[in-house]
């Protein structure tokens, strides 16, 4: 049974070998990546559920705390600069890749910045697929200046008539303040020729409430607009999702769940609350 299962349970008043008691369970919510603002928030108000419907109330109650902000991706043209940003290894990446997918299949045309040059590694990974589907791919040169490359990128998607530019950034945490002052200079570079519409922050759900203060310094620098939160096919537990909601109100755009080009998925709350509950 689940976590949330078992905290319907005992708002229902329902006992059995599994049931938990109030302790119990604010420690599995905080094991769960919810964070103590949330788990105590939630604590809280599960206790005063009095009634029948203990199922919709507690509904109710979970999606007060997701974001009310728009989800789906701007279709604000032309081309839309979308900017992909997050430390290294938390699937960017792959993200960007699986975002243009998403997007060609809805017959889209997409072009891509590998600006992460410090990442010979990214930038194959983008240019083998970009070659695999016919994505054009702008680089630049290794460890060359990333807000060159993006640049390039939006001045060509620009030109070609492009709906959407993808901009991999570099995620390097070399210091806080460089990674910071490079992203900035990216954005104000590539505002020379066509607004960023949206920034995406791309974070993995197995490190927890690293997660949440990824989300706090990156939103210091840029102002994100949306959250890709990767990984999820793995044993992450996905309360993480509703703590970076609650404290950022930041809408969570896509969810990861696995490395291939498909493996990305709207993030629907309604589902996703009654997997919770279910
Ligand atoms: P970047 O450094 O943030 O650009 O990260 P990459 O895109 O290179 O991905 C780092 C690793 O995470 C790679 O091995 C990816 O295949 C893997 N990865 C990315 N997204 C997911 C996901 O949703 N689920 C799983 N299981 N692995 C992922």
């Amino acid at each position: 049974m689940g976590l949330f299962t078992r905290l319907l349970a005992k708002v229902k008043g329902e006992s059995s070998a599994l049931t938990l008691d109030w302790n119990e369970l604010r420690s599995e919510l905080l094991a769960a990546d919810l964070g103590p603002k949330m788990t105590d928030d939630l604590m809280e108000q599960a206790r005063k559920i009095k009634g029948d419907d203990a199922q919709a109330a507690l509904t109710q109650i979970i999606t007060s705390h997701l974001s009310q902000r728009e989800r789906t991706l701007t279709s604000a043209a032309s081309p839309a600069v979308i900017l992909f940003v997050g430390v290294n290894g938390v699937g960017k990446t792959t993200s960007v890749a699986k975002v243009a997918h998403l997007l060609t299949q809805q017959g889209k045309s997409v072009l891509l910045g590998a600006a992460d040059t410090f990442r010979a590694a990214a930038v194959d990974q983008l240019r083998t697929w970009g070659d695999r589907t016919g994505v054009q791919v702008i680089t630049g040169k290794f460890e060359g200046e990333p807000a060159a490359v993006a640049f390039d990128a939006v001045t060509a998607g620009k030109a070609g008539g492009a709906d959407y530019v993808l901009i991999d950034t570099a995620g390097r945490l070399h210091t806080k303040n460089d990674l910071m002052a490079e992203l900035t200079k990216v954005k104000r570079v590539i505002e020379k020729v066509a607004p960023v519409r949206e920034i995406l922050l791309v974070l993995d759900a197995t490190t927890g409430q690293n997660g949440l203060r990824q989300a706090k310094l990156f939103g210091e620098a840029v102002e994100v607009t949306g959250l890709i939160v990767t990984k999820l096919d793995g044993s992450a537990r996905g309360g993480v999702a509703l703590a970076i909601e609650n404290e950022l109100d930041i809408p969570i755009k896509f969810i990861g769940t696995g490395e291939q080009i498909a493996d990305l998925s709207p993030f629907d709350p309604e589902s996703y609350i009654q997997g919770l509950l279910s």
